[in-house]
């Protein structure tokens, strides 16, 4: 068997991870990894970086990305992979999502704002990928008002809390069109996320063609159930770290991986799109 292993979920700066891409890459041939997919939250900005630096230093790189969708009234994380990075439908996803973000950060601002709180939007970086509440926080500590992130989210901007807005994303099979219109797959990504089985159920039953049957540090067992309903399905069983650097000091990049047949298949789809 050859030592090809490909790790196909991984966060840079672009979002909440802490390596850039070109470290992230570093880090790949660092480890062994012959194959790697950057799978940043709601956008795919790592690449315009990663792309060149890949070919540079002799790793297949495979564009990806994992975006946060709704089902049900729940947060369900979708990984696309194979796309253009330029593709127009992917390019849009990814736009309405760093808006939704900086205009739900705005209204939540002006909520504690009004709430008598000195804090400034130039105090913060709109461009941030993922802005959002744990930068609020932030600012309320810097500011004197609260001593810690947690009493921030205790106080203000827990769920139901005076300061909070709610997150609303786009739905899961609006996400599940737009990847295939992309000509990309889409993948459930960590489905033991999933705990209410009614929406687990439901998910199921959508035109997928991939689940994360492989993750981060889990063992064989732990993962068994998710590779037994990808086999049933005919479905790719993707597998991935979920690295983010230094803010999950306990999971390495490359933990969890797939062999070469896998990711042969995600490349040359990912080829034929860059020809169309
Ligand atoms: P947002 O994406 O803006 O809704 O912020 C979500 C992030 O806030 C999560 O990823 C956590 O890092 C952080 N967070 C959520 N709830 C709490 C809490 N009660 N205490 C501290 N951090 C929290
Ligand atoms: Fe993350
Ligand atoms: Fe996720
Ligand atoms: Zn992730």
């Amino acid at each position: 068997m050859s030592d090809f292993r490909a790790d196909l979920h991984c966060h840079t700066t672009a979002s909440d991870g802490t390596m850039t891409p070109r470290e992230i890459l570093q880090e790949a041939k660092k480890c062994g990894l012959s194959g790697l997919s950057i799978t940043d939250h709601d956008t795919v900005d790592a690449y315009v970086e990663a792309i060149p630096y890949a070919e540079e230093i002799g790793v297949r790189l495979v564009p990806g990305v994992e975006f946060s969708t709704d089902f049900m009234g729940n947060t369900v994380h979708i990984l696309g992979y194979s796309f253009n990075p330029d593709n127009p439908v992917i390019v849009s996803l990814c736009d309405y999502h760093k808006k939704r973000r900086v205009d739900r950060f705005l209204k939540m601002l002006e909520r504690l704002q009004a709430e008598g709180f000195d804090l400034k939007e130039t105090a913060f970086d709109l461009n941030d990928g993922t802005i959002g509440r744990p930068h609020l926080a932030k600012g309320l500590m810097d500011g004197g008002y609260v001593r810690s992130v947690a009493e921030a989210f205790n106080k203000y901007l827990g769920d139901g809390k005076c300061c909070y807005v709610s997150a609303e994303t786009i739905s899961t099979e609006k996400t599940l069109q737009a990847i295939h219109e992309a000509n990309a797959f889409a993948v459930i990504a960590h489905p033991h996320l999933i705990k209410n089985q009614e929406t687990l159920l439901g998910l199921l039953k959508l035109p997928f063609d991939g689940i994360e049957g492989y993750y981060a540090r889990f063992a064989p067992s732990q993962e068994k159930r998710w590779v037994q309903i990808g086999e049933y399905r005919g479905w790719l069983i993707t597998g991935g770290s979920d690295f983010h650097g230094t803010v999950k000091p306990n999971i390495p990049l490359g933990c969890s991986w797939v062999r070469s047949e896998l990711f042969d298949t995600l490349q040359k789809r990912y080829e034929e799109n860059l020809h169309v």
